[in-house]
């Protein structure tokens, strides 16, 4: 490894960050970049581990402690060759992953772990600017078609890995552009979408074809798809939230995470915030605005994150955020209800930005002000307790706990149950699993229905872009072997 004794020398460095009065004024990202220096520090602290968790910490199994060396030697072009052998879109995990891999990292044992996320951005950011990222080519096309419905991350890992492999890809997508919930969930703050431009013009250079405003299942016939293409890859992602259904729900006022979060990332983009809502479920075609109101925010994972952060930047009175689960304890001997890790514990930058948080709570109703308007949010403190013989545990409301806050928006962002089955799936008949993601196993990817397949959160339910990109590519794989009877394209099994 690049210095042997670096781990001993260097403790954990982040970049700096625009400060949070002056960042959520606008939507940019704000995290900044590591000078040369710094850099070469923070490589320096893999330690050559010997057994490097890192890799299976990944989910695209990422061959960490050799860039990590590359960087350390100032060898750009063999860092971002490690990177991108396992990683389609470093530029996306670089910087919204949650790091499963620095969990992982063996130095975390005694030290903070290696800063592996950033050190990832930092690698494809030089590879961009020295001109090492081009168009992937394939030497040879096959003549197979596949269609890919859906271009989040796992439809454009698959799209790119089919391209490679020779493939004709067309990608399907009913939003006015690509990129899923990188493009329309997550905040620019955390996001630029230009990130995402300058990845789609490099796959279209490589010959994936997009077609967006195509609604497969509503605008676009999937049996057509089915005639025209030799494979069909599903990846719809995970998009019907899940509700909160108590008395007032239908006040205005209240609304689920996404509403708000798509209209502000249309905004920023410049495009109608409203257009195509009557595509979607879950939109209801109305303006949501934080301006000037008490917000609360129902949930207290990524997506409540995101919510907090717009609605400072949109300039909210109150921004507080509830969530059902109880506050993980400082001691981690003590009770943890599952997942409380890492799903309560995690503070985003965000909360940096001014948010009041209160665990165990639940929202017993929305108030009304009697002219159909959201003026208050009736809650209840929760007692949870284990039990010893492995049940899950349980909460009882505490007595006397009960209160009314003043809220005028509330946010549900408390996750989602599975995809949409009307148009697509139902049209299909797919085999759903008992959660209602669609029925296909991790090693083959292959649904009930001949040639088509499935990757990503439709299949997994909700999850993250790391396991995204990581499907689309494992997927591609057994799509590509199903049309060619072999494939040389990588997978994770041969990393690990
Ligand atoms: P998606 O990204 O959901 O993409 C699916 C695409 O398919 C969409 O563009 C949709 O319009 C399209 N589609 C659906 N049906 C059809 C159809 N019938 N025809 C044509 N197109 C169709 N993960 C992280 O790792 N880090 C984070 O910080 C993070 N933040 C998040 C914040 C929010 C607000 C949300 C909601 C999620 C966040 N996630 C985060 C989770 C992550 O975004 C998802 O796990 C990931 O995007 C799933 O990728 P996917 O490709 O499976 O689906």
């Amino acid at each position: 490894m690049g210095k042997p004794t670096g781990f001993m020398e260097f403790g954990r460095e982040l970049p700096g960050k625009r400060p949070a009065a002056e960042r959520i004024k606008d939507y940019n990202e704000f995290v900044e970049r590591y000078s040369d220096e710094q850099l070469n520090k923070q490589s320096a602290r893999c330690m050559n581990c010997g057994i490097p968790f890192c890799h299976n910490g990944c989910p695209l199994g990422n061959v960490i402690p050799e860039f990590n060396d590359a960087v350390y030697r100032k060898n750009w072009e063999e860092a971002y060759e490690i990177l991108s052998s396992t990683n389609n879109f470093p530029e996306f995990t670089g910087r919204i992953c949650p790091a499963p891999c620095e969990t992982a990292c063996v130095l975390g044992i005694n030290q903070p772990a290696v800063a592996i996320e950033e050190i990832e951005k930092h690698i494809i950011e030089i590879g961009f600017e020295k001109g090492f990222v081009k168009a992937k080519k394939p030497n040879l096309r096959t003549g197979k078609k596949v269609a890919v419905i859906g271009s989040g991350p796992a439809g454009l890992a698959a799209a790119a890995q089919l391209n490679y492999a020779g493939h004709q890809v067309t990608v399907y997508e009913r939003d006015e552009k690509p990129g899923g919930l990188l493009r329309y969930g997550i905040p620019d703050f955390k996001l630029e979408k230009w990130v995402i431009d300058r990845r789609i013009a490099l796959l279209e250079e490589e010959g994936v074809v997009f077609r967006c405003h195509a609604n497969v299942g509503v605008n676009v016939r999937i049996d057509d798809l089915l005639r025209e293409y030799q494979a069909v890859v599903l990846a719809g992602g995970s998009t019907v939230p899940r509700n909160l259904d108590v008395p007032g729900r239908e006040l205005n006022g209240v609304h689920f995470a996404m509403e708000f979060l798509k209209q502000q990332n249309k905004r920023n983009d410049g495009s109608d915030p409203l257009a195509g809502a009557e595509i979607e479920s879950n939109v209801i075609g109305q303006d949501v605005f934080a301006t000037g109101k008490n917000v609360v925010v129902i949930g207290g994972g990524d997506t409540g994150s995101d919510c907090v952060g717009t609605s400072n930047r949109h300039g909210a009175v109150s921004v507080t955020q509830f969530e059902l689960l109880p506050k993980p304890p400082d001691d981690r001997t003590a009770f943890m209800p599952w997942p409380t890790y890492p799903m309560v514990l995690k503070t985003s930058s965000s909360h940096e930005e001014g948010c009041e948080r209160h665990w165990a709570v639940a929202t017993k109703e929305f108030v009304g002000d009697g002219n159909g308007n959201l003026k208050a949010l009736k809650i209840v403190t929760l007692e949870w307790t284990s039990s010893s013989d492995g049940r899950p545990a349980q909460f009882k409301e505490k007595a006397g706990s009960e209160k009314e806050i003043p809220c005028e928006l509330a946010l549900l962002a408390m996750g989602f149950v599975h995809p949409q089955k009307e148009g697509m799936l139902n049209e299909l008949g797919i085999e759903l699993d008992e959660r209602g993601n669609v029925r296909a196993t991790e090693r083959s990817y292959q649904t009930n229905i001949p040639k088509v397949f499935a990757a990503g959160d439709i299949r997994r339910g909700q999850s993250l872009v790391v396991w995204a990109i990581s499907e689309g590519r494992e997927c591609a794989r057994k799509v590509d072997e199903f049309l060619m009877g072999q494939s040389l394209l990588e997978s994770r099994d041969e990393v690990l």
